[in-house]
């Protein structure tokens, strides 16, 4: 039985696991990244996951250190309005519309919007270029037992590793966070959401746009032309039969119910994706931390996809771990860097899932009294200039 070492073994290779392992092979750690289901790099592949992520601000930064930006920045594009509309009267057409412009904070553009399946063949192709980083797509963590100085990883191809740091980035149900026994709350709302592309005959101009009327909000962001035609990605979150039944529509009714859900604010939109269905929960560990581990993304947190928040959780998640490894670089996986890196993450993921939490359940409103008083809530938080640019910074991950 063969035993290896390593300073950091990341178990998990989701887009957070494949850029935490891009991010610490690039500072000249030893990494060994594992994963079970290897990644689905191509669109039309089975099993592509057809999401986009939009990067913000703050985001760029973890990127560019894990030398990942210069691969994807001719792949995305720029968002430069967050657009909020309210579309919770009798009909479903827009009533309120409110944009918030990245020119009132900043010079840059509020975000990048990049496929998910594109990441992951990028992120893949990185890894390829750093001889420090081991990544094994088809293996899985099958064992953890910590101690104060490593953690002892079992892996399923008979490999025990001996790491300095375990980051546990394998998703929602981690095992990792299990064998460490830390708990979590989650909240249900019986939502689901749909993730798909389309095309359309306007432009999309750059700007996203959430469109709240009830069931959860439809949220369009922009992706480059699609054979000549503007196209974007859409999540569209409803309560979870409704969600079942559009993702079983025939297309052409499907295209005509989402065109409706959407105010037509860019003329009639056209199915170019399979539908991927998503089930949405909020979800937040106890601990960011245990011995020798630190965990990360989904294992650590989960919420609604609104305001493009949860991977750009984990990338500042990642942002502070490599800090701590900078500050004490012999020390990495030490019980004062771990604790500081759950008091230094745990209020803030707390305050924005809550923040998610009450957004979702604004936008799941169907009584038309609450819809009403969502609609006037908006439009009296946009028309107070400093509150207006607070809450965009705020969105856009500044610390609160
Ligand atoms: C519809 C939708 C839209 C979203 N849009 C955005 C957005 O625009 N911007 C944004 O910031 N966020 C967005 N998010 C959130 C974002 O997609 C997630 O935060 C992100 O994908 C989570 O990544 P992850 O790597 O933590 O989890 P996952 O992608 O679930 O990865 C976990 C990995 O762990 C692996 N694993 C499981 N068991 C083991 C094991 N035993 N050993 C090793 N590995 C294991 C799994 O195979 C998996 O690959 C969206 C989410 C949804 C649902």
């Amino acid at each position: 039985m063969t035993r290896i070492s390593t300073d950091i073994l990341i178990s998990g290779g989701g887009v957070a696991g494949l850029t935490a392992a891009a991010l610490f092979g690039t500072e000249g750690y030893s990494v060994i990244c594992v994963d079970p289901a290897p990644p689905v790099t191509e669109e039309t592949a089975e099993g592509a996951d057809l999401r986009s992520t939009a990067f913000l601000q703050p985001s760029l930064a973890v990127l560019k250190a894990a030398g990942l930006w210069d691969r994807l920045a001719p792949f995305a594009t720029d968002l430069q309005v967050m657009r909020i509309v309210d579309a919770g009267g009798k009909i479903p057409s827009p009533r309120i519309t409110r944009d918030f412009n990245a020119t009132d904070v900043s010079d840059l553009p509020f975000g990048w919007n990049l496929p998910n399946w594109l990441l992951r063949r990028e992120m893949v192709r990185r890894l390829e270029d750093l001889p420090n980083v081991d990544f094994r797509p088809g293996t899985a963590t099958t064992g953890v037992l910590t101690r104060d100085a490593e953690a002892l990883v079992d892996l399923s191809d008979g490999t025990k590793v001996s790491a300095r740091l375990l980051i546990g980035a394998d998703g929602r149900n981690s095992p990792v966070r299990e064998a460490l026994g830390i708990g979590v709350r989650t909240m249900r709302y019986g939502q689901k959401a749909l993730a798909f592309a389309v095309t359309h005959s306007e432009p999309h101009g750059n700007v996203s746009t959430e469109i709240h009327r009830s069931g959860g909000p439809f949220t369009l962001v922009p992706l480059p032309d699609r054979d000549g035609r503007p196209c974007s990605a859409i999540v569209w979150m409803e309560r979870g039969p409704e969600a079942l039944r559009l993702a079983a529509l025939p297309e052409a009714e499907f295209n005509a119910e989402m065109t409706a859900r959407s105010g037509a604010i860019y003329g009639p939109l056209r199915l170019e994706t399979r539908r991927t269905v998503w089930p949405i929960i909020s979800q937040v560990a106890h601990r960011m931390s245990g011995e020798r581990t630190a965990l990360i993304a989904e294992a650590a947190h989960v919420m609604p996809p609104i305001g493009a928040q949860g991977l750009n959780m984990s990338l500042a998640d990642l942002r502070v771990l490599l800090d701590l490894c900078r500050a004490a670089p012999n020390r990495i996986g030490e019980d004062p860097m771990l604790d500081l890196y759950h008091r230094r993450r745990h209020p803030e993921v707390l305050a924005r899932v809550t923040g998610i939490d009450l957004l979702n359940r604004a936008s799941m409103q169907s009584a038309q009294p609450l819809r009403d008083l969502r609609a006037a809530g908006v439009a009296s938080l946009y028309a107070l200039k400093p509150v207006r640019r607070t809450l965009m910074r705020l969105g856009m991950g500044a610390r609160g």
